[in-house]
């Protein structure tokens, strides 16, 4: 049971005084570790956690109960969906190439452009960042595809997303993202690199200068990272200059390494080496790099992760979806391999990445001991945290920020279980959470937020893309109609007799 102090609360306001919270199951750090406190208190004043553990010894202005509920640190996301997921479009249709995955040289061209307004840019960063909320990740570093841009993110859509993430309570990690280069497609299935120095550098000084106007506004939230594209459509020039400024900013650098058979053949095309060899040749391999996905790292390349320190943002669930998986989630961790976990795609569900994560990894190790749900619950709290430098979050001791995460352990749909760690895990789903707390201040509280309603903006999610699907011909190989791009799941019924299923829209 919830108690009635609860419903006192304001969303989007940090209760005045010490608050305290109750559940039957705290997650409280000491000693270099979670610890479950049954029936533990967290108490919060002024954004921070003042006391973890099991009584706290002095007067508090409310005390609040979630009863059968588990009090947790909140979730750390790495690379955080802040878009209406485009692969959702070719996860039944493929190859990607032929549905509007890769840029046709017609499209390069006529010269490529932007296929939402500003305002539909800004509209999806708040949506998915409500969505992150909803499954009590707390902190996100946002990732959107670029294959619908016109090249690379810009410094107005993120201000937008600074003042979202500002306006809703969730702390970002950010800055526009950029790129040397981008695949185009030639011919069926063969996709080249082309590569415009210039347009990547003029991207990393859009991005430091964002990051210097916007870093710790909005009482901390907003925090830097750099964010190159990925290691094959970067210039040398471009990833050296981005370590540099990493190091000078004192903030992350997050580049896509490691994941997928094209850049494995376009590297050694171009470069005679893996991503990470070719950065730890040039030096540019340290702990300042987080590094998605490493599904296709070999035993060189993660050895070479260990030796620098670099983080790996691990999505099992989209990586799955495209018949990959990291090998593995344990061997890594044994390389002394930091890990923190990431959503990357839709659904925007950590514990769902959880459950995925484990289920992977004792399939790569066939043994079904080779990794426990603490290992990955420890990555979305504590790796995602060491990964961004810090020790603030991802853990709820006494000076820690008060980044908390309430999720139901009575959940019709939840296991009756001893373990509320097992429990979530193994429930696979965010929508158990019950409220947010982000630097003390209620961000969610069963499925609402702050002066955003999630479900009006389902149904303005649902009219933009399909706004954008309208336009996926144009940058198709051979700009077949919509209908022949995606098809449907079966065919469609029509009561024309005869009518063709082709010719039907859906
Ligand atoms: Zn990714």
């Amino acid at each position: 049971m919830t108690s009635d102090s609860l419903r006192t609360l304001t969303l989007g306001l940090r209760p005045a005084g010490r608050t305290l919270l109750t559940a039957q199951w705290v997650l409280a750090w000491r000693d270099g570790t979670h610890h479950l406190v049954p029936n533990g208190e967290i108490v919060m004043e002024d954004g921070a956690v003042i006391f973890a553990g099991r009584t706290f010894p002095g007067e508090v202005a409310r005390r609040i109960d979630f009863g059968a509920a588990l009090v947790s640190p909140g979730l750390i996301d790495l690379d955080a969906l802040s878009d209406l997921d485009t692969y959702t479009l070719v996860h039944d249709n493929q190859p990607g190439w032929a549905r509007g995955r890769i840029w046709p040289r017609s499209y390069v061209e006529r010269g490529p452009y932007e296929m939402y307004s500003e305002e539909e840019l800004a509209f999806q960063k708040r949506f998915a960042f409500g969505l992150l909320l909803l499954n009590g990740i707390t902190t996100a570093a946002p990732v959107a595809s670029l294959y619908y841009r016109e090249w690379a993110e810009t410094v107005t859509e993120f201000e937008a997303a600074a003042d979202a993430a500002g306006d809703l309570g969730l702390r970002v990690f950010l800055s526009p993202a950029y790129r040397s280069g981008g695949m185009v497609l030639e011919a069926p299935g063969k996709m080249v690199p082309v590569f415009d120095e210039e347009r990547g550098l003029k991207g990393l000084r859009d991005a430091v200068s964002f990051i210097e106007h916007q870093q710790g506004r909005h009482n901390g939230l907003i925090n830097g990272l750099l964010t190159p594209d990925r290691v094959e459509t970067c210039t040398l020039e471009l990833l050296r200059q981005t370590m540099a400024a990493a190091g000078d900013l004192d903030c992350r650098a997050r580049l896509h390494m490691a994941q997928g058979p094209l850049e494995l053949e376009t590297m050694q095309r171009l470069h005679g080496a893996t991503g990470p060899e070719w950065m730890a040749t040039h030096g540019l391999l340290s702990e300042r790099l987080i590094a998605p996905h490493a599904t296709y790292a070999s035993r060189r390349d993660l050895e070479l992760y260990a030796a620098h320190g670099v983080s790996i943002a691990h999505s099992p669930l989209v990586s799955a979806r495209m018949g990959s998986m990291l090998h593995s989630f344990a061997a890594c961790r044994e390389l002394g391999i930091n890990i923190g976990m990431a959503t990357d795609a839709a659904p925007s569900d950590m514990l769902m990445n959880l459950l995925m994560g484990l289920v992977a990894c004792r399939i790569s190790e066939k043994r079904s001991d080779a990794v426990l749900s603490a290992g990955l619950f420890d990555a979305a709290t504590l790796g995602g945290a060491k990964a961004l430098g810090r020790t603030d979050i991802g853990r709820l001791a006494p000076g820690t920020r008060a980044d908390i995460a309430v999720f139901r352990l009575d959940d019709p749909h939840m296991t009756p279980s001893v373990d509320p760690i097992t429990t979530l895990v193994l429930g696979g789903s965010g929508k158990v959470t019950q409220a947010v707390f982000v630097d003390g201040r209620l961000s969610m509280l069963e499925g609402k937020l702050a002066g955003f309603d999630m479900h009006e903006a389902r149904k303005q999610a649902q009219a933009q893309f399909e706004g954008l699907i309208a336009k996926y011909p144009d940058r198709s190989w051979e700009h077949p109609p919509v209908q022949a791009l995606f098809s449907p799941s079966y065919p469609v019924w029509t009561d024309a007799g005869g009518k063709n299923v082709e010719e039907t829209a859906f």
